[in-house]
């Protein structure tokens, strides 16, 4: 056997760095993988080759030729995002040119080697891949249909080889639209695609694969048997759904591929292998074992005297896609030891597709086979089992829903309880407040109520010195005018008179000045208490709220603030 292999083809990559699942490390992975293994010393590995123009031209137009020729030139650096960019899943850079010459041509050597009879069997590790590429576009990461361009090779261009039917088998978890339309109407090649396809108006189905899957057009269905010469020369084995598994794939193979396989009787067959159907695969969502793909592989190497050329297309999960592609080199190879889970059962859908698949074969061009007859039969007998994996499936579909509707339960009282919180939180910030409101309230109640007893004791104190004052006054008012009598009677009593009179008169009004301003200082003093009452009042009435919030927490008894908002409350109307 052969491998091929080609760091050059790495070259193809996103322009500016951006991050894709089609990405150069794909085929570095394998390569490592093989040679890890040791079976790279073990085969012939063959380098690159560059696809001839006349050949692409054998199934693409003149006009995609030159397309994907100039792609990378100097010329087009400027609008090749752009160009990019009105494509179906296709980015380009300077290295996309080489890259999908190489990967084209690689698959030709290779498929001529084994054709020749110069290699028993070979596997192209190249990319781009070519399946989705169409005879004038190309999509889906590709740019040439490379396994397309083999066949047409091999089939026009190689007589001599004594070529005249190839069998395509496309494995890839998409459909093969491109290898599908190019063959259409030729029978001599026999084109059999298992693919994840869109089904219209199945609301079961579409809560898995919403309705579609790429390429998502109607090509990929079942019916799609080609025209013309070509008519019944075209399978396709629509998977209804993810999850599909060995089982699955296997239930396909011996049903319908095998069957058709056996009555086609191909001269060689290439298969577009992609591993996006592998288990882990971020496209794919199905879980094919690297086991599965040995026991797929072994089973189409019974036929065309096991010449058989393997062309990667897809597969993104990188250890999947590397453990897949060993596997399947082991199996060319013919050191790996066939293992066939048992105990696996298809999925229903499975077997409805198959099934459908196999009556649509029968009324086409492989009406008379009796392997296919045989296997329908087989077939029924299969679905008439009670299928335990089927009963486990729905039972597992309960579960989910009934976690579904818990979760939502859950989900629900959490927000109500997120809600409770919050307004407790409010609740103490409110209570906190006022609480220190209530506390700034009492000092000054407090304060106001020491300068009032201050201010009470002056007044009481103002007055008893008036009181002492006045007789005492009187006195030295008698005892005055008593000596100016003795001393000088005559001489001064006129002007002593009017000196006693003018100091009483300066005395009280001194006396009278000194009373007005005490009683203004006290009546503005007393206008102010009965201002901030107003406040005392609200800091009583907070203090109940405050105790009773109190209360409330703790169930205990009357606290000290209480009884204090309680006297503060009944002091206050000394002053009314
Ligand atoms: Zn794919």
């Amino acid at each position: 056997g052969g491998s091929c292999y080609d760091e050059t083809m790495c070259k193809h990559d996103t322009p500016n760095g951006e991050v894709d699942v089609e990405c150069p490390d794909r085929i570095r992975f394998i390569w490592e993988k093989l040679q890890l293994a040791g079976v790279t010393q073990r085969c012939v590995v063959l380098g690159g080759s560059k696809a001839e123009d006349k050949h692409l031209k054998l199934v693409h137009t003149k006009k995609h030729v030159n397309f994907v020729k100039s792609i990378s030139t100097k010329q087009k650096d400027s609008r090749r995002n752009r160009i990019a960019s009105v494509l179906d899943s296709i980015y380009l850079n300077g290295g996309s040119s080489e890259a999908a010459y190489l990967a084209a041509g690689s698959v030709v050597n290779v498929a001529e080697k084994v054709a020749e009879g110069e290699l028993d069997c070979g596997f192209a590790i190249v990319r781009p891949p070519g399946h989705h590429a169409e005879a004038d576009e190309a999509m889906g990461f590709c740019l040439f249909n490379n396994v397309a361009v083999a066949a047409s090779y091999l089939l026009n261009e190689r007589p001599d080889l004594d070529v005249k039917k190839i069998l395509i088998v496309d494995w890839d978890i998409h459909h093969g639209n491109g290898t599908q339309k190019m063959f259409w109407k030729d029978p001599r090649v026999l084109i059999f695609s298992v693919h994840r396809f869109k089904v219209a108006g199945n609301a079961y189905v579409a809560r898995y694969d919403h309705g579609s899957f790429y390429p998502a057009g109607d090509d990929g269905d079942y019916n799609m048997v080609g025209e013309g010469p070509g008519k019944g020369f075209n399978i396709n084995v629509p998977w209804e759904q993810g999850g599909c598994g060995d089982a699955d794939y296997l239930a396909a193979w011996d049903h319908i591929l095998i069957p058709v396989t056996k009555e086609f009787n191909p001269d060689i067959i290439l298969l577009s292998a992609g591993f996006d159907a592998a288990i882990g695969d971020p496209l794919g969502g199905c879980c094919v074992t690297p086991d599965g793909y040995s026991v797929m592989l072994k089973k189409l190497m019974e036929f065309a005297q096991g010449k058989i050329v393997l062309a990667l297309e897809g597969g993104y999960n990188l250890e999947s896609l590397a453990k897949s592609s060993l596997a399947c080199v082991q199996v060319l190879l013919e050191e790996k030891g066939i293992q066939c889970s048992s105990g696996a059962y298809p999925l229903e859908s499975t077997r409805r597709v198959v099934r459908a698949e196999n009556r649509e074969l029968r009324y086409n061009v492989f009406a008379d086979s009796d392997t296919l007859m045989t296997s329908n039969e087989n077939l029924k007998n299969l679905s008439a089992d009670k299928n335990p994996a089927d009963a486990i499936l729905h039972e597992v579909e309960e579960l989910k829903s009934l976690w579904a509707a818990r979760d939502g339960e859950l989900e629900a009282r959490r927000k109500e309880l997120k809600a409770k919180k919050m307004e407790l939180e409010t609740w103490l910030m409110l209570v906190g407040a006022r609480e220190d409101e209530f506390r700034g309230l009492r000092a000054k109640v407090e304060s106001l109520m020491r300068e009032r007893d201050e201010a009470v004791a002056k007044a009481e104190c103002l007055d008893k010195e008036l009181q002492e004052e006045r007789p005492r006054r009187r006195l030295e008012n008698e005892e005055m005018d008593m000596d100016s009598e003795d001393e000088d009677m005559d001489m001064d009593s006129e002007e002593l008179e009017h000196d006693l009179k003018t100091m009483s008169r300066e005395f009280k009004k001194d006396i009278n000045l000194v009373f007005e301003k005490f009683k203004k200082d006290n009546e503005l003093f007393i206008g102010e208490l009965k201002k901030e009452r107003e406040l005392a009042i609200t800091a009583a009435v907070i203090t109940t709220r405050y105790q009773v919030c109190r209360e409330w927490k703790s169930q205990g008894t009357l606290s000290l603030e209480l009884k204090f908002a309680a006297e503060v409350y009944h002091k206050l109307p000394l002053f009314d």
